[in-house]
């Protein structure tokens, strides 16, 4: 058996791969990649007893460290080749590392690195960097899941372009703007940086190589472009071996992916195992090139196994000079595409083009307790994101109860005030006002202890640029030194970047305080008040015009033509009452509501006289009526109504709350704001140029500067309520500018936010909020002192809309009885006519001579000769006394007795 045996034994011994395995290293990039290349060749041999997959296995590291120089590496590499080796790692750099394949191509031999590669081809050396193409996916989806329109990239070479190009394809004219800044030579980066910052970009990618990362990072934090508005995202794998404690409380928003989990097992033990040699305290430190190194020679030896079991074949010496080349070579690369392992860099697979597949990223933020992973990426088309990254948490998770908060207050009237009382008081007892008792309130609700904290400088918060932070009661909750903050405090924009609030508990906008309007002194014709000036002068127009109506148809009215006084028989000629004279005075006589003596006879005259009188009536008594309003009510005048009359004035000042959000309003109009609307920015320069002057520290010192001075106080409507209840002679001027509200603030991302706006929610439901603003506003400390009972009826003068009807009532009377005595004229010289038999022509045309004639008032009697034709009636016919009615005659003779 033996002997049949023993020419197999002895044929495969001869063709069979060498006990011995040597393979090449060439290192240009310090020895860390070296080191781990060796340990993994010592892990190899050590496993290859234990690991199936690595049984019988035995390499033989032959490294060296090379330069850049593309000659001498090509001598090592001929040198290695002549060797007879199986494979050749590294080096790093570009050029040489070419250089390296274009040798192992022509020799067949396997070249694996490990370095990322912009250009990777398929078919040549075997790279277990991942894809250039592929990493760039995932800052893409990264950008796109942080919503990020408008971004700045931070680049050190055309690598970093080549890496973010995806993003490059992002800008659009109208969507995605992106601005490209080159870090420059360095060792000062900071004036590119500065450039980010003026030009205020938040979104700010960092592209560089771990080599100058941590001092880029350190600039950017010195220049203040990693504050608590920034979100940063770095694009080196390696990111997380820095040390990034100083950033990490500096509420910068820092992103960065890994390639390396340290906290999988596979990767605790290798490095538990080899730290001594690695010079290594935590798996955290391993940067992505020394491990991929490591995983490269692992995947080797599982490769050359499997080409082992399947090929009796050999190494062999190769001579550059020659034209040999290893058989088994591109079978041994082939293997290694194919096999499949667990190492540092998680799964080491390749797809059918030659490049790493199926790997994992993970998405790291740097928190206040370290880097925490909020994503993963598993070559798919999106990021997973963690749910513990999401913000919201159940009130459960983060109840409040017998938490103690520490809380900001403001002494502002009547949010927070120091209590009035005789006894020592301490603590929270000293205090009260509306924010306190929301507080309570609260607390009462989710079972937290509170202390209050009185903000010295009653200064709320706004970013300074000169101390680059927040400053006042903000500052403090950004620095921890406080919890929450309630006062008059608006929730804007700018704070809610810097912190989170909660819902509004009161709802706001800017107005004006100013003094009350002064009162006009009374008029020395304000009697003619009642009445607009054009109604004045329709009474007058309709008193001339009246009374040369009456003079009219009073001539024209027939039985205005009396027997002079007095009455004889046969009158040669009659009187009328109604002269020129006589019908100014009847008129005016009415008006004035004395009357006159003269009384209309005829049916059109009193038709007239009655219409005048119903018009004289009203006209009296809603005169009468508005005047007494009218001398009751005082007329008041304000230099200005409103914000942009205000802003003409060029003789009161105004100004506002000093770092308020108030002057904050007019700031964004100047400076952030494209408008035409020029009022507000033209103000904030105005108040600017006059800041010593005109921004008072607080409300208080605003309400003294408007009591004491010509001076406008642009203030919240709230504020201006509360002190309009107490201080009588100022007022509110104009409607409001804006609208905002009031929050209690807390900590950006605070986990008791959900919580506390529940709460507050809670309370305005319920009316509480409503109930304590009355005690505050309206009831305690001087409230309603200035509300006046029952509203005053301002008097309006009547214009001809509410007396045109009168003039109305007045014309169609006029108009009537005009009609009615030309019928009685006619109608008489139609009885004259007949009575003296001449014809009604000649009669009309003999009245209408004497009407015209203005001038003679008898007038004469017509009659024709030998006409006895009279009748009683003519006999005695309007015997009158002078303006009067006729008088019964009664004759009486003796015999009567
Ligand atoms: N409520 C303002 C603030 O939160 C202060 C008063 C004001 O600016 O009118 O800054």
């Amino acid at each position: 058996m033996l002997i049949k045996c023993l020419p197999l034994i002895l044929f495969s011994c001869a063709l069979g791969f060498p006990k011995r395995v040597h393979i090449g290293g060439l290192f240009d990039d310090g020895e860390e990649i070296q080191r781990t290349f060796e340990t993994s060749v010592k892990s190899v041999n050590k496993e290859r007893f234990k690991n199936a997959e690595l049984a019988n296995v035995f390499l033989v590291a032959k490294s060296n460290q090379v330069v850049t120089d593309t000659f001498e590496v090509f001598l090592k590499v001929c040198e290695l080749m002549g060797t007879g080796i199986a494979a050749i790692f590294g080096p790093q750099n570009v050029v040489t590392s070419e250089h390296v394949q274009s040798i192992c191509d022509t020799m067949e031999m396997p070249h694996i690195y490990a370095r990322w590669e912009p250009m990777q081809i398929r078919g040549k050396g075997i790279n277990l960097y991942p894809h250039a193409e592929t990493l760039s996916v995932i800052f893409d989806l990264l950008i796109t899941d942080f919503e990020w329109k408008s971004f700045g990239i931070l680049y050190e070479n055309t690598d970093s372009l080549i890496r973010t190009h995806r993003l490059l394809e992002r800008w659009d004219a109208r969507g995605h703007t992106i601005f490209l800044y080159h870090l420059g030579s360095g060792p000062s980066y900071r004036k590119v940086m500065r450039e980010i910052k003026d030009a205020e970009i938040e979104n700010i990618i960092i592209d560089s190589s771990i080599e100058i990362l941590a001092e880029v990072l350190k600039q950017a934090q010195q220049v203040g472009i990693m504050s608590e508005k920034n979100k940063i995202i770095v694009t080196s794998l390696d990111f997380q071996t820095l040390d990034l404690e100083p950033y990490q409380f500096s509420g910068v928003n820092f992103t960065g992916v890994r390639l390396i989990d340290p906290n999988n097992n596979i990767v605790q033990n290798i490095v538990r195992m080899h730290k001594n040699e690695w010079g290594l305290t935590d798996p955290s430190q391993l940067r992505v090139e020394p491990a991929l190194m490591y995983d490269a020679v692992q995947l080797f030896a599982r490769a050359f196994k499997r080409l082992k079991d399947a090929i009796h074949g050999d190494v062999k010496q190769l001579s550059c000079n020659g034209s040999l080349s290893w058989e088994h070579g591109y079978s041994l690369s082939n293997f290694m595409r194919l096999s499949e392992m667990e190492g540092l860099t998680g799964l080491i697979k390749f797809d059918t083009a030659g490049f790493r597949s199926d790997f994992q990223l993970d998405v790291l933020r740097l928190a206040e307790d370290g880097l925490k992973k909020i994503g993963m990426w598993n070559s798919t088309n999106s990021i997973e994101w963690q749910p513990e990254s999401e913000p919201p948490k159940s009130d459960m998770e983060f109840s409040l109860q017998n938490k103690t908060f520490i809380v900001l207050i403001a002494i502002s009237h009547p949010y927070g005030m120091l209590k009035e009382s005789a006894d020592m008081m301490t603590g929270n007892d000293r205090y009260e006002g509306f924010g306190i008792d929301i507080i309570q309130e609260l607390s009462k609700m989710l079972g937290f202890n509170y202390t209050f904290e009185v903000q010295a400088d009653n200064v709320y918060g706004s970013y300074s640029k000169s101390l680059r932070r927040w400053t006042g009661m903000l500052g403090k909750i950004m620095a921890d030194e406080a919890h929450l903050a309630i006062t008059d405090l608006t929730i804007t924009s700018e704070r809610e970047a810097a912190v989170d609030f909660t819902m509004p508990f009161m709802n706001l906008g800017i107005s004006i305080l100013y003094r009350k309007p002064t009162k006009t002194p009374p008029s020395l014709f304000s009697f003619l008040s009642p009445f607009s000036a054009g109604v004045w002068w329709y009474l007058i127009g309709s008193y001339i015009s009246v009374s040369l109506l009456l003079f009219t148809i009073g001539r024209i009215c027939p039985a205005e033509w009396n027997n002079p006084y007095p009455c004889i028989e046969e009158p040669e000629e009659l009187e009328n009452q109604f002269t020129f004279k006589n019908s100014l005075w009847f008129t005016i006589g009415s008006i004035m509501q004395q009357g006159s003596e003269i009384a209309p006879i005829g049916l059109s005259t009193r038709m007239m006289a009655t219409s005048w009188w119903f018009f004289c009536l009203i006209m009296v008594s809603s005169y009468t009526a508005n005047l007494a309003a009218f001398l009751t009510v005082e007329t008041v005048v304000s230099p200005f109504s409103n914000v942009e009359e205000l802003a003409n004035k060029k003789t009161i000042k105004y100004g506002a709350k000093v770092g308020g959000s108030t002057l904050m309003f007019f700031k964004n109009y100047a400076h952030v704001k494209e408008s035409n609307y020029t009022v507000y920015k033209d103000m904030f320069d105005t108040m600017m140029a006059n800041a010593e002057d005109v921004l008072p520290p607080d409300n208080d010192s605003g309400l003294k500067k408007v009591l004491r001075e010509e001076y406008a106080f642009l203030m919240e409507s709230s504020s201006i309520e509360y002190i309009t209840e107490r201080h009588c002679n100022v007022t509110q001027i104009g409607g409001l500018l804006d609208a905002k509200g009031y929050g209690i603030a807390m900590k950006k991302y605070s986990p008791y936010r959900h919580a506390l706006n529940t709460a507050v929610l809670k309370l305005q439901q319920s009316g509480l909020i409503t109930e304590l603003k009355t005690k505050w506003w309206t009831q305690k400390r001087g409230g309603g002192k200035c509300r006046e009972d029952g509203g005053q009826s301002q008097a309006e003068e009547l214009d001809l809309d509410n007396v045109g009807g009168v003039f109305l009532v007045l014309t169609v009377g006029v108009a009537l009885s005009f009609f009615y005595t030309i019928i009685e004229l006619l109608w008489d010289i139609i009885a004259t006519s007949r009575r003296e038999n001449v014809s009604f022509k000649e009669e009309l045309i003999a009245e209408i001579k004497f009407i015209v004639k203005c001038n003679s008032s008898p007038k004469p009697v017509r009659r024709r000769k030998g006409s006895s034709n009279r009748s009683r009636e003519d006999s005695t016919r309007g015997c009158t006394p002078p303006y009067g009615f006729i008088p019964t005659i009664r004759t009486t003779s003796s015999d009567d007795k």
